[in-house]
């Protein structure tokens, strides 16, 4: 490790990987710190198809196809009732071979990501912690802090740091950035099963997203590889987390509540113990400043539902390294240059925000909005796949506002 880089990139998930990856590739020196071993255990497991394209930017399009990962072709949708909506099919919508992605095993997949970085010349190590962020008395960030496996602790320059640390989020912590989103208070339980029963053919790995009889929470089903699904839970967090139950029994009480679920898991076993992730959704209200930037969840992090925390992870990872790479060649590396592409990423994610409320409100469903307006099919699929960042992505929102009247998308700047 040197004394000082042009880039540090704080986490060894899809968001820091990527952005390790890419400003490395662009010839500077770039230092990607990772505090766990890896390959690290980490929830996330189904990718959007539009994952395609920043994998592909990446050089790993041919190691995910030679790869062990489920091939997930579309999602599905099951009601409170355990009647199954007619499959999204992401190939039948668009033709190409970017419509089929993976069910992946995190640990694999990010060591796939920090294995590239480290191959596009970043120098990458695990088990080495930030503990704070050096910034000068402007406020300029300088560096970093860290502690590495043996204990020592020691100041790295910088000239640019990108913070990727997820959840823990670290710049935004330090700097009061962070602001829950209230309305997305939810808690989610899951764990591992073999042989949950899956579907034949092209539904094969299909994501399915289960509703329970009183839509009070919903279960996500994601086929992984060697006979596992991952099974999870959300609901609001009281709901899920504070009844007095603990969570062993949470869990069982939801499985039950789910038509959908019973007859997959007729044969199956679980194996290990359960998970718990609560109060994951956030925002932050400044996502750049000099010298640093954020990405990932570090920069914000809506809901599990559609699966878009990986893609939104791997674009902001790609957007913002293509801005460090213009701000170091220009000498600039202000706020405006470094997050550039900021609002244009805000205003793709917020598609996924109003999708997000449409499907949390209580007596919407998409069923029910596609047999009345059946033209808006692609448009949805569109969403599903990832494909945001258009003009009229969002069209179909016109049509649904007088059902799902409570959106707060606007919140996300
Ligand atoms: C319940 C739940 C289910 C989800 N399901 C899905 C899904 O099916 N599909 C999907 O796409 N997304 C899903 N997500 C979201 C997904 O997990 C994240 O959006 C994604 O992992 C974000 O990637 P990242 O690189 O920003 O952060 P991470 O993948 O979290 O990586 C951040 C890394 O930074 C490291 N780090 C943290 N602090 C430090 C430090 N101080 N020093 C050094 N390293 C540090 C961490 O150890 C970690 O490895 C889900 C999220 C939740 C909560």
């Amino acid at each position: 490790m040197q004394n000082e880089y042009d880039v540090i990139v704080i986490g060894g998930g899809p968001a820091g990987c990527t952005a390790a990856a890419l400003t490395a590739e662009a010839g500077h020196r770039v230092l990607l710190l990772e505090r766990e071993k890896m390959p690290r255990f980490h929830v996330g497991e189904s990718l959007m198809p539009e994952c395609y394209w920043p994998l592909q930017r990446l050089g790993l399009i041919d190691r995910m196809k030679q790869s062990s990962f489920v091939k997930k072709k579309s999602v599905q949708f099951v009601t409170a009732s355990g009647k199954q909506s007619e499959p999204f099919y992401f190939l039948e919508h668009d033709p190409r071979e970017s419509s089929t992605t993976w069910q992946v095993e995190r640990a694999d997949f990010d060591q796939l990501l920090f294995d590239r970085a480290a191959e596009l010349g970043a120098d990458c190590y695990d088990q080495t912690r930030v503990l704070d962020i050096l910034f000068d008395g402007e406020g300029t960030a300088q560096g970093v802090k860290v502690r590495k496996a043996s204990g020592e602790t020691r100041d790295i320059a910088a000239r640019v740091v990108m913070d990727g640390s997820g959840q823990q989020s670290l710049i935004a912590n330090r700097l009061g950035l962070r602001q829950d989103i209230p309305e997305l208070k939810k808690a989610a339980i899951w764990g591992y099963y073999k042989h949950a029963s899956r579907d034949d053919g092209d539904n094969a790995g299909a994501t399915i997203i289960m509703h329970t009889d009183k839509k009070e929470s919903w279960f996500w089903f994601i086929p992984l590889s060697n006979e596992i699904t991952s099974i999870g839970c959300v609901g609001d967090n009281d709901y899920m987390l504070k009844t007095g139950l603990d969570t062993e029994a949470r869990y069982q009480v939801e499985l039950e509540r789910c038509p959908g679920l019973q007859t997959r898991l007729e044969h199956a076993q679980r194996i290990g113990k359960l998970h718990v992730a609560k109060e994951y959704s956030y925002w932050t209200k400044q996502h750049a400043g000099q010298g640093w930037v954020l990405i990932g969840d570090a920069f914000g992090f809506i809901d599990p539902i559609y699966s878009s925390g990986v893609y939104f992870a791997l674009v902001m990872g790609e957007k913002a390294a293509d801005a460090v790479n213009a701000g170091l060649a220009a000498g600039d590396v202000s706020a405006e240059k470094l997050g550039c592409w900021c609002d244009d990423f805000k205003g793709g994610a917020k598609w996924i925000r109003k999708l997000v409320d449409a499907f949390y409100t209580k007596d919407f469903s998409f069923g029910g909005f596609l047999r009345d307006n059946p033209q808006f099919r692609g448009n949805l699929t569109d969403l599903l796949i990832g494909r945001i960042f258009y003009d009229g992505a969002g069209d179909i929102f016109e049509s649904m506002s007088p059902m799902v009247s409570n959106s707060q998308a606007s919140s996300m700047g």
